[in-house]
């Protein structure tokens, strides 16, 4: 496994999270409470989820961010696994990377893992040859996802072709539950930009309801965090141009705000 096959608890919060509201809610009554209240839910005589989540979706909308979000709220330490990482093309190393991520997930349990791009372990995509690899590891997977010894480790996939995922993998006991998460509409846009906001110095008169909702359509998280990204560094540039034709050539930094001219350039 590489380097992202460590766990941690991630630094992401809900407060980092934009929209989503339903899947807020559906995966906290199913993964961030029975982590938490782990003993009320086995007084209740359940002892895990049953099942995992399957996220799927056009790419930057939040997938990722609310899985951290998942194990950050629950105390619980995160996995981050791309399925393409898991394909071997020697016989058996696939199973073994599997058995190993869910022993390295049990023994930093509770856990989540967050499988990205599920969908290459499916076997109805990938290279050709990869077929005879992925059938066992798809095995080895669903024996894990299955077992009776996964106490405490959550399964989180994410996939944006849920096309070619093989109806295997949906069954109950497997990735029954399955959410969309979908391009944001304006409102949920100001609500992503507000949140991305939040730890930026913005300018007081910056109107960012009007820039989501006017100037945004279609945009996806991730391009909303772009656009963040771009204003800052026209803000900068603005401030490193200003300092250049300065008489003593120093940087004023007194008033470090981004503001509607450095969002509109960006745009444009
Ligand atoms: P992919 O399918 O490509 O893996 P994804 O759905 O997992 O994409 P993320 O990685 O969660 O997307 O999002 C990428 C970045 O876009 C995040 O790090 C964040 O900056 C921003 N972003 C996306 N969605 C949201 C959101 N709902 N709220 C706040 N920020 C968001």
């Amino acid at each position: 496994l590489t380097r992202e096959g460590f766990s941690t608890v991630p630094d992401v919060t809900w407060d980092d999270v934009g929209g989503l509201d339903h899947l807020r809610t559906e995966l906290d009554d199913y993964v961030v409470n029975p982590i938490k209240y782990a003993d009320a839910f086995e007084k209740f005589g359940k002892k895990l989820l049953e099942t995992g989540f399957l996220l799927y979706g056009p790419p930057g909308c939040g997938k990722t961010l609310v899985a951290k979000a998942v194990a950050n709220e629950a105390g619980a330490n995160f996995i981050h696994i791309k399925g393409p990482e898991l394909l071997n093309k020697y016989v058996g190393e696939s199973e073994r990377a599997i058995r190993t991520l869910f022993q390295r997930a049990r023994t930093s349990s509770p856990c989540v893992i967050f499988f990205d791009e599920v969908d290459a372990l499916t076997g109805r995509r990938g290279r050709e040859g990869d077929h005879l690899v992925v059938g066992g590891l798809l095995n080895q997977f669903l024996t894990e996802l299955h077992g009776g010894d996964r106490r405490d480790v959550y399964v989180i996939g994410a996939t944006n072709r849920l096309d070619v995922i093989d109806g295997a993998f949906l069954r109950p006991g497997r990735f029954a539950n399955l959410v969309y998460v979908p391009l944001p509409n304006a409102y949920e846009r100001v609500s992503i930009l507000k949140s991305i906001a939040k730890k930026r110095p913005i300018d007081p008169s910056v109107d960012l309801d009007a820039i989501a909702t006017k100037y945004c359509e279609d945009f996806s998280g991730a391009d909303l965090a772009n656009l963040m990204d771009k204003a800052i560094h026209v803000a900068v540039k603005e401030k490193i141009q200003s300092s250049k034709s300065s008489e003593d050539g120093d940087m004023n930094l007194s008033d470090c705000t981004i503001k509607m001219t450095h969002f509109k350039q960006a745009l444009s």
